[in-house]
């Protein structure tokens, strides 16, 4: 069998193609109301009702080209799911946030959020190409807030250059790369004169919904603010076309390292064959699927939702099959700003002093015996990186 096929997109009857390559043009060219929905897919009643005015609680909008991915008839299709409002989305259900991560408690200054002692988010803008039904930052996305004004950018890079334990900043939204590449410039320039900051993430769903962001130019202008990790969000091997494969290549050649993180969702990507599917292509394309997240309690999202139950049975059923490179940490991220907690399975059936006793993924059972405590020592030069451990330990405390 052939490694993987990346098929292009199929260009829409009505766009040109040349115009289909440009990401401005598939910005400009969104679906937004219902006569652009209608022009492309054939909608149910309960898909029309959800245009029913401008009181919906979650924007609605798509590139073509990640229009072009769905199924035109079928409701249930994985990629519409993602895209296309539902009218549950209008009633309360039975956990909903509008603030699920608790991120409006840990918002010290505008833009700013500020949850874990060495990183903070920078929200650079609201905006984004593709408004994903089960995005869990509904308090702010897609509020016409744009591009951070300047007295909004100035705050916000103060805040972080009086905070020295700041050592990663993420650029977030929204989706960052909606941004011109000059307001990026401009960001990871100004990021890049505070001395404390080592690693700037950009979170961004482009590649995914329109790869044609990823240009020469941009990913020339990233690589000059060197280490830049891009965290993407491929949820489905389809989303992996020719454009997205050379974008994310594109990326990592010129030494920028791309990590996915991926949502499992209801009827969209929750089954093994799917995550896998997944997870083997982005690597392929030297991509690390880093994390699968259990879908946030966000507003809206209680169709989208899988149980935990099921998220576990699926990282089971992968374990021993995909290679750690392959496997991406299954996590939750506890409501109310409670941070991640990493669940796994759990191979221990007894212990009894220093004798543990394990079964492995396919029933190998063996005991690993440990050490007696009076021997282990630590390391003679753990001293000489005392210091930097308790500044990263205590810096939001200390900051
Ligand atoms: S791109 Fe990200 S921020 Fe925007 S709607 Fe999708 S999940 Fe939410």
């Amino acid at each position: 069998m052939a490694r993987f096929e990346f098929k292009k997109s199929p260009v829409f009857e009505f766009a040109n193609p040349t115009d289909w390559k440009d990401w401005r043009w598939q910005l400009r060219a969104s679906l937004k109301t219902l006569a652009d929905f209608e022009k492309i897919f054939v909608l149910s009643e309960e898909e029309r009702e959800c245009f029913g005015g401008g009181d919906h609680p979650f924007k609605i909008q798509t590139t073509p080209y990640y229009a072009s991915l769905a199924s035109r008839t079928q409701s249930e299709d994985p990629i519409r799911k993602i895209l296309m409002p539902h009218v549950k989305e209008m009633s309360s259900g039975f956990q909903e946030m509008l603030d699920p991560l608790g991120e409006k408690k840990n918002n010290p200054a505008s833009r700013i959020i500020h949850r874990y002692s060495d990183r903070c988010l920078l929200l650079v803008t609201d905006t984004c190409s593709v408004y994903c039904r089960f995005c869990t930052r509904k308090h702010f996305t897609g509020q016409e807030q744009a591009f951070l004004k300047n007295e909004e950018l100035v705050n916000a890079l103060k805040y972080i250059q009086d905070h020295p334990g700041i050592r990663e900043v993420i650029l977030s939204g929204g989706d960052p790369l909606t941004l011109s590449d000059g307001q990026l410039d401009r960001v990871l320039s100004e990021l890049r004169k505070i001395e404390h900051v080592e690693i700037i993430r950009i979170g961004s769903r482009m590649p995914v919904v329109c790869p044609q962001r990823m240009t020469d130019d941009l990913v020339r202008m990233i690589k000059k603010y060197k280490p830049v990790f891009l965290m993407t969000h491929f949820n489905h091997p389809r989303e992996l076309t020719e454009e997205a494969a050379l974008a994310l290549e594109n990326c990592v050649d010129n030494g920028i390292p791309v990590f996915n993180q991926m949502v499992l969702l209801n009827g969209v990507n929750n089954h093994e064959a799917i995550v896998q599917a997944l997870s083997r292509r982005l690597l392929y394309l030297r991509v690390k699927p880093y994390y699968m997240f259990q879908c946030d309690p966000s507003e809206g999202t209680d169709h989208l939702r899988t149980s935990i139950e099921d998220s576990l049975e699926i990282q089971k059923r992968l374990w021993g099959h995909l290679s750690g490179l392959a496997m991406p940490h299954y996590s939750i991220d506890i409501p109310q700003g409670g941070g991640k907690a990493y669940k796994v399975p759990d191979f221990q059936i007894s212990q009894n002093q220093n004798v543990r006793t394990f079964e492995g993924w396919d029933g190998v059972r063996a005991d690993y015996i440990s050490p007696e405590a009076s021997q282990i020592k630590k390391p003679l030069d753990w001293e000489m990186y005392l210091d930097e451990w308790l500044s990263l330990k205590n810096s939001k405390n200390n900051d």
